[in-house]
């Protein structure tokens, strides 16, 4: 018999924390995954013992569900939607619902929303920001499609967001902010030569101040975590920060409008140079930067420079210019990049663990290339 509110797709941080917030919510909903074993692994362990339901198959998955159909697809971007939605239109009939609930493109959105609506199928594509906390404490949603769905999600959708005023705000996956931190740890560690537990106290300061915020909390506890050798996980993360496309295509879509959104194409390109970790362990054994810099002014007023963000980082040469207040977008650009891909070791494994931190994304550790894992950064290793 049909008894299932809703249906979720996707059984990964987002999917898992989802279903377990409907469900408190009071809704039944069923969960699926295209790796089928991981529904049985769900409701034996995270789901065991509530209304959660499961699904074997796609056929049997619609079979438990309540009428019209709602789909939600929580599934990686790209592909992975089109190989549900193909499947699932058989299964479906005229006024039954797909959400997405992912970071699509949205021109992927509006291409689903015209082929489903000619089909009589109602589609909205909607992101679920918050990353894994926000999925389970409260998610900004932002649908968008087929108006006619809205009757049917609104109570699901009003119950599950973030509510302001009575929940602590939640993060975006904030490019331009997570560069910029990762910037500030490498003036702390390598320009004033701060030990990581004095870095976790200065950001758990500025938490304290105007630059309160979700990043730079979980940055303090990233600081702070020692594994189960006592040592910081840190320094141990291979410095090549992954993503999965948003900031890309925020910066592709702003390319096509003329918006400057330099900043987030700035640290998409950080990432990207990151990545370059082989190139940069032979540059940096062959390009020269500056001689060996010792720090030798007021260590505490250079830290208050960095809260606000100064340009202290620039070569001298570009310092007069920026003291004259001349905009360099370009030589700033072309000396980091000089800068970044001279470094054997950038701050990209702050990135990782951030990432990891907010979204369950993993790391890998320099010592075991190729194994990706997953920490609870406010326990203990
Ligand atoms: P994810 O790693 O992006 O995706 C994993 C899920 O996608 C699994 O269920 C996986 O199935 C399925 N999948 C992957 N490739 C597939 C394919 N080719 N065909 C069918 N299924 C496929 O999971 P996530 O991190 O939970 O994110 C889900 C969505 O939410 C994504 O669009 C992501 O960008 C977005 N999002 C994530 C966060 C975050 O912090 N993690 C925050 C906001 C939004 P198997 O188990 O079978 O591999």
């Amino acid at each position: 018999m049909a008894q299932a509110d809703i249906v979720l797709i996707g059984l990964a941080v987002m999917g898992q924390n989802l279903i377990l917030t409907m469900k408190d919510h009071g809704f039944v909903v069923c969960a699926f995954n295209r790796t089928v074993s991981k529904v049985d692994d769900f409701l034996a362990n995270e789901a065991k013992g509530t209304k959660v339901v499961g699904a074997q198959s796609l056929k049997e998955m619609v079979s438990k569900l309540k009428k019209p159909q709602r789909i939600i697809l929580l599934v990686k971007a790209g592909q992975a939607v089109d190989y549900f939605i193909k499947k699932l239109i058989p299964l479906l009939d005229i006024g039954d619902i797909i959400i997405d609930g992912g970071n699509s493109e949205y021109r992927d959105t509006t291409r689903r929303c015209q082929d489903l609506k000619a089909k009589g199928i109602l589609f909205v594509g909607s992101g679920v920001s918050g990353g894994e906390e926000g999925a389970w404490y409260g998610s900004l949603l932002t649908p968008g499609g087929n108006k006619e769905v809205w009757p049917h999600i609104k109570t699901i959708f009003q119950g599950v967001a973030a509510k302001v005023g009575t929940l602590r705000p939640l993060c975006e996956d904030g490019y331009g902010d997570m560069q910029l931190i990762c910037e500030a740890y490498h003036l702390m560690k390598d320009v004033l030569g701060m030990a990581q537990d004095k870095m976790a106290q200065a950001f758990e300061d500025w938490n304290k101040t105007e630059l309160d915020s979700f990043l730079i909390e979980i940055t303090a506890n990233i600081l702070k975590f020692q594994g189960a050798d006592g040592k910081h996980l840190l320094p141990k993360i291979r410095d090549s920060a992954g993503q999965k496309g948003m900031g890309k295509w925020t910066t592709i879509s702003a390319l096509e409008y003329g918006i400057p959104v330099t900043l987030i194409g700035e640290a998409v390109f950080a990432r990207c140079l990151s990545s370059l970790k082989d190139g940069r362990i032979q540059a940096s054994k062959k390009l020269k930067g500056p001689q060996k810099f010792q720090f030798d002014g007021d260590k505490k007023s250079f830290l208050e420079d960095i809260q606000n963000v100064p340009l202290l980082w620039l070569d001298p040469q570009l310092r007069t210019g920026v003291q004259a207040g001349i905009p360099m977008p370009c030589f700033v650009t072309a000396l980091s990049f000089y800068d970044k891909y001279r470094h054997e070791m950038l701050p990209a494994n702050l990135i990782q663990a951030q990432r990891d931190s907010f979204g369950a994304h993993t790391y890998e550790l320099l010592a075991k290339p190729g194994q990706f894992i997953h920490t609870n950064w406010t326990g203990h290793g």
